[in-house]
């Protein structure tokens, strides 16, 4: 018999495409998809229920959907606290270049719990170090996500323009084009499931313009169609990077993606800060998507993304919170906040972005950038049962008539439930997949270990 979960009494904010509001609905789950969603109690007599959630002071919402990370950087937070993107690279690459399997695994625990705890049903990650003899890297975070029990979308980077090709990382941070070619499509072919429902889908992910070659790029997106999977790359992202573009390809950023074939439905990129309106037009006419991270350009100085005229040119767009080496709360659900406001700090002031508008970002607009709005990103019957279950009855947010303004511009909000694909991930805002204090231990351990052999501690 299948198994029910009934969520009743719920404020449920749909994000379908009428942003429709139920202020005391429920919810029916039946296996790993949403039976039922309406107004009132749901239907007695139900078979199989195996849990009956009164979500009285709670909001309902999809899970939501993180666009841009890199997990591996959980071991090197608080670092390079006050650069600009290209100095906290360069910083950074000598450090990462000493990563390795079990530093990855621990890292991604670190980053999946912090995702999860902040209402992130389905995460990607964009991980693009892979030092010779480090292990099998890629492996450890598909571990972890299936430890965790989080919807997991990892793209396969890579970097193959070290410093003496003119590139910004050091030569001991790159792999060969070659090997990163063969490596990236061994991922898709043992990790990449494209069945409906799928806990797994694998993108193709050079790093960006000032660590990849244009072979790489070129080869890649062949590589990608070839699969049928999805691309993924920063652009955009910094002044620096689009005088790098100008000086080196004597194109910006998009112009120079575009020429090596990475415009398309099948493409986001992370930040996408400094675009024209031709720019912004071709990502409008390709159905390129958007991951926008504002905590992270914010940190790294890189400006504010034009995501009032992103939106409004069509543009598919996401949240991320990005690396959390430049983003170091790594939670999600507060980037809804973070969104609004700094946007309201461009041209387009309190017109910028809506409320509701963040919450739309973070989940259909999410679930569209990676693929997924027919499966992922709205409360909707037939929809996979990936829902997040804030809990607005404590003294942050109960005197805040507005759920949804509770939930985005209030304090971060604790997860009563998550669910992904169905199953408990987060229960009364703590992991139920993981013992949170073992993974504490075991990512302070890994992060003092790297920081070992990186030479920065004795
Ligand atoms: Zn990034």
């Amino acid at each position: 018999m299948t198994e029910r979960v009934v969520i009743d009494n719920a404020h449920i904010a749909t994000v379908d495409a009428d942003d429709t509001e139920l202020p005391r609905g429920h919810v029916v789950v039946a296996g790993n998809r949403i039976e039922s969603v309406g107004a009132g109690p749901a239907p007695e007599g139900l078979e199989g229920v195996t849990r009956h959630v009164d979500a009285a002071g709670r909001l309902l919402t999809p899970g939501l959907v993180n666009t841009h990370h890199h997990f591996y950087q959980w071991l090197t937070r608080g670092m390079a606290q006050d650069s600009n993107l290209f100095d906290w690279l360069t910083t950074l690459y000598p450090v990462w270049a000493r990563i390795d399997e079990d530093m990855t695994y621990a890292a991604a625990l670190g980053s999946l719990a912090a995702l999860a705890t902040s209402g992130v049903s389905c995460a990607v990650d964009h991980h693009y170090v892979f030092p010779r003899g480090a292990g099998d890297l890629f492996a450890a975070e598909v571990r972890a996500a299936a430890e965790l029990g989080v919807r997991f979308a990892p793209a396969r980077g890579s970097m193959d323009l070290g410093a003496s090709d003119g590139g910004l990382p050091p030569d001991s941070a790159v792999e060969s084009t070659d090997a990163a070619l063969a490596a990236t499509a061994e991922a898709v072919d043992r990790w990449h499931d494209p069945s409906p429902g799928s806990m797994l889908r694998v993108a193709v992910a050079p790093c960006s313009p000032f660590s990849v070659s244009t072979d790489l790029l070129r080869e890649a997106a062949v590589l990608a169609r070839d699969k049928g999977v999805r691309l993924h790359t920063h652009g955009s992202e910094t002044v620096e990077e689009e005088a790098f573009c100008r000086e080196r390809f004597g194109l910006g950023p998009t112009d120079y993606l575009e020429s090596t074939g990475w415009l398309g439905d099948d493409v986001w990129m992370a930040h996408c800060v400094h675009m024209d309106d031709s720019d912004i037009a071709k990502f409008a006419a390709t159905g390129t998507g958007v991951a926008h991270c504002p905590s992270s350009n914010a940190r790294l100085a890189a400006g504010i993304a034009r995501v009032p005229d992103l939106l409004a040119a069509g543009v598919p767009v996401g949240l991320g919170v990005d690396g959390t080496a430049s983003n170091e709360a790594g939670e999600l659900g507060t980037e809804l906040r973070n969104a609004v406001l700094v946007n309201r700090l461009g041209p387009h002031r309190e017109k910028a972005l809506t409320v509701r508008g963040a919450l739309r970002l973070a989940t259909m607009g999410g679930a569209r950038v990676i693929g997924r709005d027919g499966e992922l990103g709205s409360v909707e019957p037939g929809k996979l049962a990936d829902l997040a279950l804030w809990d607005l009855s404590g003294f942050r947010h109960s005197s805040i008539a507005d759920p949804v303004a509770a939930l985005v511009l209030g304090a971060a909000a604790p997860l009563t439930l998550l669910l992904v694909d169905g199953r408990p991930v987060v229960e009364d805002g703590r992991l139920r997949t993981a013992d949170e204090d073992r993974l504490a231990r075991l990512t302070r351990a890994e992060a003092r270990r790297l920081a070992r052999l990186a030479g920065l501690t004795g």
